[in-house]
């Protein structure tokens, strides 16, 4: 089959379009022809040599897949060959203390396709039967693809984490993301009122067009006096972060009383300082948020499948042009996920 692996860290450019071996199911596991494959801002990293994730070279990216099974190692019950598919793009284990009480994210042995192994820059991929989710007809590939990291992400975090109710002010950041899409989209469905934040107001525009009530552009603007205004002098209830640095620091200030902040990344600044009168004053809460339960996954694949949740899908590339994908999402020109499709 063809694959995009690298063999050596580096820029875009590392990335090979090659003849790899076919994979093959082993007992338990199912064969899965990829009919796309996001690609995530880790998988720079991981590129890059700079994730600290545990990949072994010559590597095959990719961890948010949708295709349909091919074939089926031996004792596989929970899938046939021609059904669609999606494997959970956190392989939990299943018997560590967390799992068993149903919070798989903080799995003590998970795993990922596309880091530990081979991944969905692929023609094929290889599977545990049981982590696949059965994708409806009614959903594409390429949305089926966009959604795991994005929507059950932001699920997670607005939904369980920061307890989004109706009526509130939420401040969603980086609006032109994977997350932030998500994150206009499920604070809406939440009943929420939202402000979306970006750096361009291309991606500010698109916001609108999704539900956002009003824009902030924090690369002109300050965040937090422009929110205030926004809201009265009240504040924002819930901010959805994924920036970190300057942006994390001045969405504290945009708090309400009672505000809380959920943080899902921070590829601007991993350490950003803290005003802890304000912070206990105010009442307020710095949550952070990883990933999704497996039942969260497949509630909001379903919520996808009934069009209640849009993915925003901002390109879909042949496989063969990976690097062109890594370099879009590098200079950040993307609005929505980047797909592949071999
Ligand atoms: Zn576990």
């Amino acid at each position: 089959m063809h694959a995009v692996r690298f063999a050596e860290y580096g820029p875009a450019d590392v990335l090979r379009y090659e003849e790899v071996p076919d994979p093959e199911p082993g007992p338990g596991e199912a064969l899965v022809r990829v009919r796309a494959c996001a690609v995530n801002h880790v998988d720079i990293d991981m590129r890059n040599g700079t994730s600290r994730l545990p990949i072994a070279l010559p590597h095959t990216l990719g961890f948010e897949i949708a295709g349909e099974v091919a074939a089926v190692g031996e004792g596989v019950s929970e899938v046939a060959p021609l059904d669609r598919v999606s494997p959970l793009f956190q392989i939990h284990c299943r018997e560590c203390e967390w799992c068993r009480r149903g919070e798989h994210m903080h799995c003590e042995n998970v795993r990922m396709l596309g880091v530990q192994s081979p991944g969905g820059y692929a023609e094929y991929v290889v599977a545990p039967a049981w982590a696949l989710i059965h994708l409806p007809d009614s959903l594409s590939y390429e949305n089926a693809a966009a959604i795991q990291t994005t929507f059950s992400t932001v699920w997670h975090a607005l939904g369980t984490r920061a307890r989004v109710e109706e009526g509130q002010w939420v401040l969603v950041n980086a609006a032109g993301s994977g997350v932030g899409t998500a994150g206009v989209q499920v604070a809406k469905l939440l009943g929420a009122r939202v402000i979306a934040a970006a750096g361009a107001d291309f991606k500010l525009e698109r916001a609108l067009e999704h539900g956002a009530e009003a824009v902030v552009n924090y690369s002109t603007e300050d965040l937090g006096a422009r929110v205030r205004e926004l809201t009265g002098g009240r504040g924002v209830d819930v901010v959805m972060e994924c920036v970190g640095g300057d942006v994390l620091r001045a969405s504290i200030e945009a708090l309400a009383k009672d505000g809380k902040v959920v943080t899902v990344g921070g590829h601007a600044g991993e350490v950003v300082p803290v005003d802890v009168i304000l912070l206990f004053r105010n009442q307020w809460s710095l949550i952070g948020s990883v990933r999704a339960t497996a039942d969260e996954i497949e509630h909001v694949v379903g919520l996808v499948a009934e069009g209640k949740l849009q993915p925003v899908v901002h390109e879909v590339y042949p496989l063969e042009e990976a690097v062109e994908a890594h370099h879009v999402l590098e200079e950040r020109r993307q609005y929505g996920k980047l797909i592949l499709t071999p």
